[in-house]
């Protein structure tokens, strides 16, 4: 027997939440087939998605960014709570797809931010998801500069072009399809500018895997 982490009502297996609370984070609102951005109207493809399409194939969503899943990930990334961790891992891996993917990639820190956090929180989800789904992961094919401009006080293209810089890899990636685990996702600039370097470095799909997905864009990240 173990409690359900949110409710703490009794379950009689290792799942993170019960039922009840699993239904409530799934909510069943119609996301964009891209991004996975919560979508008002039955379109398959958000605004954004169809005038710029994204590097990335697809975005699976654990959950909206909204309590009581925001705190957990606070949690987790801001106080170091692993126990969170692997709750949260526990949740990712109940969204996994049929056509798993070959290899997980957690999205990568700049150094400036690792050193000041002490780890980088997809690379922990990354570690525990594999274990649970078996899918194995690597740590270091994907790296991420210091960024030296503020994102925030660019224009989307601008935003675009800097994040461009941001990421590299100095191999090869030979595997068919990869999921990039991330714990948040806000706007996509990020997972596009990742995405793209996966897929020039030989990639055919890379899966945006994340635990939650911001309700509207705006221009945090
Ligand atoms: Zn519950
Ligand atoms: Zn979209």
């Amino acid at each position: 027997m173990s409690t359900c982490s949110l409710c703490l009502t009794q379950i009689s297996n290792h799942a993170a939440f019960c039922h009840r609370c699993s239904d409530s984070l799934r909510n069943t609102t119609p996301r964009c087939h891209s991004c996975g951005i919560e979508l008002a109207t039955s379109n398959t493809h958000c605004g954004e998605c169809l005038s710029h399409p994204p590097e990335f194939d697809r975005t699976l969503v654990a959950a909206r960014y909204a309590p009581p899943i925001d705190q957990l990930i606070h949690q987790f990334k801001y106080n170091g709570d692993l126990r969170k961790g692997r709750i949260l891992a526990e949740w990712l891996n109940s969204t996994l797809p049929q056509s798993k993917p070959d290899l997980l990639i957690p999205m990568p820190l700049s150094p400036a931010r690792l050193q000041e956090r002490g780890f980088n929180q997809s690379a922990e989800l990354a570690r525990l998801l594999s274990q649970r789904c078996q899918i194995p992961v690597s740590y270091d094919l994907l790296k991420r500069h210091n960024s030296e401009t503020q994102q925030i006080h660019l224009k989307r293209k601008e935003r675009l072009s800097a994040m461009r810089k941001v990421f590299y890899t100095d191999q090869q990636i030979k595997v068919r399809s990869v999921g990039l685990i991330d714990d948040v996702v806000t706007t996509t600039a990020t997972a596009r500018a990742a995405a793209r370097v996966l897929k020039k470095a030989g990639v055919k799909e890379v899966i945006i895997w994340a635990v939650a997905r911001t309700p509207r864009p705006n221009d945090k990240d």
